[in-house]
């Protein structure tokens, strides 16, 4: 018997228990100091009222032998199928129903669609980023080469045609760097795609976010039928980290020798998932009906506002940072040339706020760092105030 080595490959990724560790032991030294978690990558509101009725709802359903749900499908019933549709025409892009898959989310997703692929492909991954991408081509015992990204691209990495890449990656709004691709950048990816014949696996986990002119879905732009496959969540859109519901799009036509790709997700679905279930997927529909939208609207906003203070705090102190705009995430140049442990620690001790040193994400994250707008506004603004005052002293 032998374990999958490709485990012993993987880089022990203990950014998040290290910052937890690191605060911890401020903490205790310094019981009188209030710190603020800025690092936060899970949301802090409640549910809205449009989807905790739906979920009872749902509940309910499952007591009286009438309305009894047992397994559900193993893509999504058709009526939160036929929602998720709906939103995508909202903005512009036609999806059919039948290429909606309802998951638990998209970090299962995320990984999981490696099922379908060889493990003889070679995956390009966009360098910061986030890192669930590499550890399941790892462990898969792929090959991953990366493309970086830099204060030069504006942390957008784009596609360098002297490179063979067969699954790429991307993932826009990005975390860490909350940076957002426009529709030319998205195209030129597309392009790429197509020449080599890869397939983009485009997450999409922070669209909700995004406010400017920019795509909302891989799928606006022309080709992408052809070569992309969409990965989206309802975490951040709508709060359910907790609840944990996704979806994955597969257009009819994507093939890859002579294959469909949507066949193939559904036959590794239905061979290792169950299904969502059927309060959680009333829940999930509830999302998209006019009240739903609003009411998470309503919430994304309140972390739109603490975005845009953290914003306006770098620009007042000249520190260049991407995202903040379309994005819960900031992603900061740590000032003084400090590296992201380094700032981490100058930020912790001297103003008592918590971040996420770039390095966690990837090479190019050194001398990086990235706060989060998952926090009240009070802490928020207060943050700002200890910060801007740190900076303006010295
Ligand atoms: N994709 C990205 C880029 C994320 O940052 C996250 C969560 O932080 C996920 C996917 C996970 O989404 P889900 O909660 O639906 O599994």
């Amino acid at each position: 018997m032998q374990i999958n080595s490709n485990f012993e490959k993987l880089v022990p990724n203990y950014l998040f228990a290290d910052v937890a560790k690191k605060t911890n032991e401020f903490s205790k030294a310094h019981p009188d100091r209030e710190i603020i978690r800025l690092g936060i990558g899970d949301v802090t509101l409640p549910l809205s009222s449009a989807v905790v009725d739906a979920m009872k709802k749902g509940c309910d359903d499952f007591s009286s032998k009438e309305t009894f749900k047992g397994y559900p499908e193993y893509e999504g019933y058709d009526f939160v199928r036929q929602a998720v549709a709906a939103y995508y025409r909202s903005f512009g892009v036609t999806v059919d129903e039948s290429e909606v898959f309802i998951s638990d989310g998209a970090k299962s997703d995320c990984g999981n669609i490696g099922d379908i692929f060889s493990k003889d492909n070679t995956v390009l991954l966009p360098d910061p980023v986030y890192p669930v991408y590499a550890d399941a081509n790892i462990m898969a015992g792929r090959k991953i080469l990366y493309a970086p990204s830099s204060e030069e691209n504006h942390f957008l990495a784009m596609p360098d045609r002297s490179v063979k890449a067969d699954i790429i990656y991307l993932c826009s709004p990005n975390n860490p760097t909350g940076a957002a691709y426009n529709a030319s950048q998205l195209k030129e990816w597309v392009d790429y795609a197509l020449e080599q014949n890869a397939v983009i696996l485009y997450d999409a986990a922070y669209e909700a976010f995004i406010q400017d002119d920019l795509p909302r879905s891989v799928f606006s732009i022309d080709g992408a039928r052809e070569c992309a496959i969409e990965l989206c969540s309802l975490s951040k859109t709508a709060g359910f980290t907790g609840v944990r519901c996704g979806y994955t799009v597969i257009p009819k036509e994507l093939s890859r020798n002579g294959r469909s790709l949507h066949e193939l997700w559904y036959r590794r679905q239905a061979t290792k998932f169950n299904g969502v279930s059927w309060a959680v997927q009333c829940a999930a529909a509830a999302v998209f009906t006019e009240e739903g939208r609003k009411q998470c609207l309503e919430n994304i906003r309140y972390y739109r506002e603490n975005a845009k203070m953290l914003s306006d705090m770098l620009d007042t102190l000249g520190i260049y940072y991407t995202g903040g705009k379309n994005s819960p995430y900031l992603w900061l140049k740590c000032p003084d040339n400090m590296g992201g442990w380094e700032f981490f620690d100058y930020l912790l001790q001297n103003a008592g706020v918590v971040g996420t040193p770039g390095e966690g994400f990837g090479t190019q994250g050194k001398g990086c760092f990235r706060m989060t707008a998952f926090n009240s506004h009070e802490n928020t603004a207060e943050a700002v105030r200890r910060i801007t005052k740190l900076f303006q002293s010295k």
